[in-house]
């Protein structure tokens, strides 16, 4: 599927050369102190497709904080797990406000706006809490599964740095607890929920991870169906108008493709039928999107011609 692999990873570097030095056009997060430490200056890129090759640059293979990007296999594990009751507890519209906003969820009596804001993730995080015996495990089981490597860790220092700083995080939950949309104790939701913002991957195996999302639901390489093919749709879907917070709305007009973002700098985007594309840097814009990240999948998306409203 891709046609000229030296072609495109030439085309990557060439990409990544051009961002150099605009690592300071965002700013690293620092409201998790962990992931203050991480070198402003790394880069990568990969791009993997649904016919099983991968071509990535940069610092492709080195791991980094998912954060909420994990929210996106947190949502496929609720929708599998409870299926449409989900959608009784959490909405699918976009927010308008930022990831961590907690205004909204108060006037709409408790009811996060989406799955991949912080309070719908929260949501997610308690279904999985109350639905399974062991959520982390089976949280980080799920992701060594998808990405086929069983090297995926959880990072304790980012972990126990999330921990300690989680404050707007519990009360979010608590609000919710109010409201009586959270059956779990709130450590424990807390707890599941840091844990999976905390695994660290590469941008290779997060591309590799996401594929079945490419694929109607069905993993490309193992052939395992990881969702339904509508669930599938819903995500790709709810990553449209919402993956990149309060810049979907940007995003979808300038690239166009359902994504996801996470505070530690990296992004993935979807291409149905072709494959995922991940990009990382750390520093950040307003929204909490990586500026780099979101520049190179401009680049990309547009040198590739891949869009899902062409
Ligand atoms: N763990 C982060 C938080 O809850 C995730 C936010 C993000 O990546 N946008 O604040």
């Amino acid at each position: 599927m891709i046609k000229d692999i030296a072609n495109l990873h030439a085309k990557l570097q060439i990409l990544l050369a051009r961002q150099k030095n605009l690592y300071n056009q965002g700013r690293v997060t620092n409201y998790i102190p962990a992931l203050a430490e991480v070198c402003p200056k790394k880069m990568a890129a990969c791009v993997a497709t649904i016919d099983g090759s991968s071509v990535g640059a940069g610092d492709y293979q080195e791991a980094f904080s998912i954060q909420s990007i994990s929210k996106v296999f947190g949502l496929v594990m609720a929708m599998n797990r409870i299926g449409d009751d989900l959608w009784q507890r959490v909405n699918m519209e976009p927010s308008g406000q930022p990831f961590n906003s907690i205004i909204q969820l108060e006037w709409e009596k408790g009811i996060p706006r989406n799955p991949v804001i912080n309070a719908g993730a929260l949501l997610v995080a308690d279904v999985l809490t109350s639905h399974f015996s062991a959520s982390k495990l089976a949280f980080l089981s799920f992701m060594r599964t998808l990405a086929h490597d069983d090297t995926i860790f959880i990072d304790n220092h980012v972990y126990q740095s999330e921990l300690s700083h989680g404050n707007r995080n519990a009360a979010l939950a608590y609000l919710m607890k109010s409201f009586g949309n959270i059956e779990s104790e709130i450590p424990d939701v807390l707890s599941h929920y840091f844990t999976q913002c905390s695994i660290a991957m590469t941008c290779e195996q997060l591309a590799t991870s996401l594929l079945f999302l490419a694929n109607k639901g069905v993993d490309p390489i193992t052939k395992k169906v990881i969702c339904t093919p509508r669930d599938a749709h819903r995500v790709n879907a709810i990553l449209s108008t919402s993956g990149m917070y309060d810049q979907s709305g940007e995003f979808a007009f300038s690239i166009g493709l359902p994504a996801k973002s996470g505070v530690g700098g990296g992004v993935v985007a979807i291409v149905p039928n072709y494959g995922v594309i991940c990009t990382w840097s750390p520093p950040l814009n307003s929204f909490g999107n990586s500026v780099i990240g979101t520049n190179l999948l401009a680049n990309l998306a547009e040198e590739l011609g891949l869009s899902i409203y062409h």
